[in-house]
This record gives structure tokens, sequence and C-alpha cells, in this order.
């Protein structure tokens, strides 16, 4: 009879993914950071015309099959509650291509706690316990949305003119939520507010240890102390936004990862793109003028070789970069 021990030990080493649950060392080449669909969901639901979704699914599957031609194993698609999250176009997705998805909980919202749950949490107008910590466990216990896909990572985000007590409010829920399950934690951070230290602090006064952290985008900052202070803390730092260059050039992103790696703190780095096959607050036309490169194979295509290229970096670096600490940081264990 297997006991309630077993159980949580079998929650701990598995890896939910779309298509099932898999051993850590089944990740193989992931990309750590990205999306498959962002979508203004009201907006799209009120404007069906906005967005051909049928053909939406075939583009976004055309493009993980090249991924997955040039190696990519898994992808971890970040949108969560505020960004359109919608299991069902995610699975329709899934269905038809051979990269794993991993699927994360939480809530986007840059200006504050969502209305739904602004009048009720800790400190509201109810004051109860936060029902979103409720939901996201729900996410990652039992799956999303009534389907039995599990979530594989939780996350929330905080820029610089985000209000800081919602940033705290948040911060304790998902932090409930990894004590919980274990599943990693990543912050939509600014890099340009450079508020990295701040988020793995409170995080940690809430029970999360900072190798179970990432704070996402800080290879946008320019700012090699700031990278180098948060690199202190012992979180992840995310370099996840090759081929976004209206925030900071891919050179740039390739020089200072350089210079961490040769810190020493290449266990601390993942690379990814941000990269969506649709997001919304674009036209098709604008995006393909302002972001002609990015894509899913962006990195590997054309920023990784020149890494490669550098004569003093490990040999090891691909492996460690996209398969080594992906993994390790998606394997759930609490702290
Ligand atoms: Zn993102």
């Amino acid at each position: 009879v297997p006991s309630p021990k077993a159980d949580a030990a079998a929650l701990r080493t598995f890896v939910p993914t779309l298509q099932g649950e898999i051993e850590p060392e089944q990740l193989g080449l992931t990309l750590a950071h990205e999306h498959l669909f962002i979508l203004s969901a009201e907006f799209q639901h009120n404007y069906p015309g906005l967005w051909d979704r049928e053909h939406g699914v075939d583009l976004a599957v055309s493009q993980l099959e090249d991924a997955y031609d040039r190696g990519v194993r898994t992808m971890v698609d970040m949108t969560v509650l505020g960004q359109g999250r919608d299991i069902g176009l995610v699975a329709e997705v899934g269905a038809r291509t051979r990269v794993r998805l991993v699927i994360a909980t939480g809530v986007y919202s840059l200006d504050g706690i969502p209305m739904f749950a602004r009048f009720r949490g800790p400190g509201c107008l109810i004051d109860e316990a936060d029902p979103l910590t409720e939901l996201m466990l729900a996410d990652v216990e039992h799956g999303v949305a009534g389907s039995t896909v599990r979530a594989g990572v939780v996350k929330f985000a905080c820029e610089g003119d985000t209000p800081w007590a919602s940033a705290e409010r948040m911060a304790a829920a998902v932090a409930a939520v990894h004590v919980r399950t274990g599943v990693p934690v990543v912050v939509h951070s600014d890099p340009f507010a450079a508020n990295g230290v701040e988020l793995v602090k409170i995080l940690q006064r809430h029970g999360v240890a900072p190798s179970r952290i990432a704070i996402a985008h800080v290879g946008d900052s320019g700012d090699l102390d700031y990278l180098r202070g948060l690199a202190d803390t012992g979180c992840l730092l995310g370099f996840d936004r090759f081929g976004m260059v209206t925030f900071a050039s891919d050179a740039q992103r390739l020089t200072l990862l350089a210079t961490l790696v040769r810190d020493g703190l290449l266990d601390q780095l993942l690379v990814s793109q941000d990269h969506a096959s649709h997001i919304d607050y674009l036209t098709v036309e604008q995006r393909a003028r302002i972001y002609p490169e990015w894509s899913y194979t962006h990195m590997l295509d054309r920023v990784l070789p020149e890494l490669l290229n550098m004569d003093d970096m490990p040999t090891s670096i691909l492996d460690d970069l996209l398969v080594a600490n992906p993994r390790r940081f998606l394997t759930p264990a609490r702290t």
C-alpha cells in the first residue's frame, strides 16, 4: 500500500508536462522561458476577428517542430493568468508537436492585485486566506482548468512601478505554493529598475531558498554590479530575451553572460528567448518589423554559436545552459 509519504516523494521526483509526467533526465534540451500564445483574453473573446486561432495553432506547431529539429526537447510555457493562459489551446498544440511543454501557474499583473482578488485576502476588506494561493495550488497539485495537466512552475510579475504591497502579497502566495509542492518560482522582474535582489529577499522571508528562484529578464540589464549582486543571493538569472532587441542588444546580453560565466556563475544562468508564437500586443506586421529574428531557434541559430567561439568558455557550456541548469531548476524540490 503506497504511503502518503511515497506519494509526496513521487510529486518531487517527476516533472509534469502537458504530454505526461517525466523523469527530470528526460527533459533534454530545454527552453526555460518562452510562451505559446500571449493573448488579451477579454479582447480576444469580444473581438474574435483579431486572431485566426486555427492558423495560430498550425503556426505554433510548425515553429515548435523547427525547434525540435534543432534539438529542443522541452519548452516551458511561462504564460499565466493575465497573459491569456488557455490550456485547451496549449493542448491542441501539444498533441501535434514532439516538443514537451511544461505549463506554468501564477499571475501576471504589473499594476497590482487583479480585481478578482483585490477585495479578499490577507489585510483586505474581506480579510481571509489568499484565494490566489488556493487556485495556484490546485493547478500544481491537481491540474489546470479541469485537465489532468499539472503546472510545473509558479510565477508572478513585478516591475519598478508595481505597488510594492501587491508584490509582497503575490510573493507570499507564490511562496506558499512552492513550500507545499516544491515547484520552482519564476519572477518577471524589471531589469531597468534592478528589483531582483528585493524580490529574492521577500521570497526568502516566506521560505523559498534562492536556488529555487529564477529572476527573469535580468539579462536585459547592462549593469554588471547589479547582476553580480543578484547572483550573490544564490538565485538563477534569466538571460531570457535573446532576439528582443527593443530592451537590449543580443551583443550586450552575450558579453555580460560570458562575464558571469568567467566569474564562475555558470550554474546560475538560464537562457531563453521569451518568444511567443503569437502575442496580441503587436500586429503580426509590427512584430515582424520590430523583432525580425525573434523565434524559438534564434539563440541556437545565431547567439550560442558566438558564445562557443569565445575560446575561454567551458566546452560543456551549451549542455550546462540548456540541459543541466533547467533540469536542476525544474525538478520539484521543497526548501
Ligand atoms: Zn515571459
